[in-house]
């Protein structure tokens, strides 16, 4: 017997809407049994079908919608039509992507709710962050080696978020060989190491692939200042495309470690490249009480906040480094500063960062408005998806 989960009455609008998240606290009762990942038909209070979805017993998300067609199975044959639509979607992409790396499988966004893949050159890394992903990976791994014939599929299902599910953290190897300690790949004219195993997510700053490219514009002759630089992304970059100068900043010292591993990559001289390992808030003020100054600064934080509770905070967070950098940028200078917190709307993170504008005393032009790539796809029904934002901003 199949498990039904009948939701209250008036609580059937968001699954109308294809909104593939139902909230515990729309559930009347559930028929069935109750396995994590378990396959779930939804009916509302007056007994129609509204969907079918994975079964989360430990989350406040209690379902994972994956259809809304009373025809369409979960079975192997729904994931291997899901995983061609994301792959055919990926070569799709105009202009192409321009990189060995790139994301094949961006969870809801592809209609496969807690599901991502990764994919560097000839490795697929992929992250299975749901009961319902964890209960369904077999089939989906089996499309994706179909599909790509990688040379090995890594689990990195070491995330906090698992935890909300109920599940522990696994990671190692799913399929084939184990991919190099460090997995070089190429992205226009640059050349990165990533640490497919330690690295964060799942070793590397995808979603941040546009964003490098117009850092790479704004590069030439410039004295750039990557602050939480991670692995050197947006450094590596700016030298590859004629930075006079890079400084990069972060609290990791593995992370600096590879800046450096990647600017040699990149045969950039070591002259052109300082790291400094420590705060970004400190730094930034002493950078500030020394009246050092740069052309283009980056600030791509961590996620400030989690949830919307930690709203507040997280904006005090952004107005501060918005404000720091913003004092340390040369007249007519550029800020590209970013968000990763999807509870914080572009919107907001507009007016924060005008009010450090307003706090630094300089006029801020926005140049343009950033995002996530293509790869990286937001589906309308999940408007969450839409996570990354930044500004290009000149500073005069
Ligand atoms: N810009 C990077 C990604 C940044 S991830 C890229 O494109 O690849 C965030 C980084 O911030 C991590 O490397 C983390 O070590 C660092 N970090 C977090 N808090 C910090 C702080 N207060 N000061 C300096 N670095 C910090």
């Amino acid at each position: 017997m199949t498990t039904k989960i009948f939701l209250k009455s008036g609580r059937d609008r968001s699954a109308l809407r294809r909104h593939p998240w139902i909230f515990e606290g729309a559930i009347q009762k559930i028929e069935g049994a109750k396995r994590p990942g378990e396959v779930v038909e939804v009916i509302d209070a007056k007994g129609r079908w509204l969907a079918r979805g994975t079964f989360s017993p430990r989350s406040q998300i209690a379902v994972r919608l994956l259809t809304w067609d009373p025809s369409e199975a979960i079975d192997p044959a729904f994931f291997r039509s899901r995983v061609r639509q994301a792959v055919l979607g990926r070569d799709l992409i105009r202009p192409p992507i321009g990189s060995s790396a790139r994301r094949l499988i961006h969870a809801e966004a592809d209609g496969l709710p807690g599901t991502i893949v990764d994919q560097y050159g000839n490795y697929l890394v992929c992250q299975f962050l749901t009961a319902g992903a964890e209960r369904w990976q077999e089939p989906l791994v089996a499309e994706l080696k179909s599909q790509l014939s990688p040379t090995g599929i890594y689990e990195r299902s070491d995330v906090t978020v698992r935890q909300k599910e109920g599940l522990h953290p696994v990671t190692g190897l799913i399929e084939g060989s184990e991919p190099p300690g460090l997995l070089e790949i190429e992205e226009g004219p640059c050349r990165f190491a990533v640490d497919v195993r330690n690295g964060h997510k799942t070793g590397f700053y995808l979603d941040q692939r546009d964003n490098r490219a117009r850092v790479r514009d704004y590069a030439a002759s410039a004295d750039v200042l990557d602050c939480f630089s991670y692995t050197g992304g947006f450094a590596v970059s700016a030298l590859v495309a004629g930075a006079s100068k890079v400084t990069c900043v972060d609290v990791s010292s593995d992370a600096l470690e590879l800046v450096k591993y990647n600017a040699g990559l990149n045969h950039i001289a070591e002259d052109r490249l300082e790291t400094i390992r420590g705060d970004v808030f400190n730094t930034l003020r002493s950078f500030r009480d020394s009246g050092k100054e740069f052309d283009v600064v980056v600030l791509d934080p961590p996620k400030f906040a989690e949830t919307k509770n930690q709203l507040e905070r997280a904006a005090r967070g952004y107005k501060d480094i918005n404000l720091f950098a913003m004092k340390n940028i040369r007249t007519g200078g550029v800020l590209f500063t970013f968000s990763c917190s999807g509870a914080m709307d572009p919107l907001l993170f507009q007016k924060v960062v005008a009010g450090a504008a307003q706090d630094a005393g300089r006029q801020v032009q926005i140049l343009g408005r950033l995002s996530q790539p293509a790869d990286h796809p937001v589906a309308l029904n999940f408007p969450e998806g839409h996570y990354l934002k930044g500004l290009l901003c000149r500073v005069w």
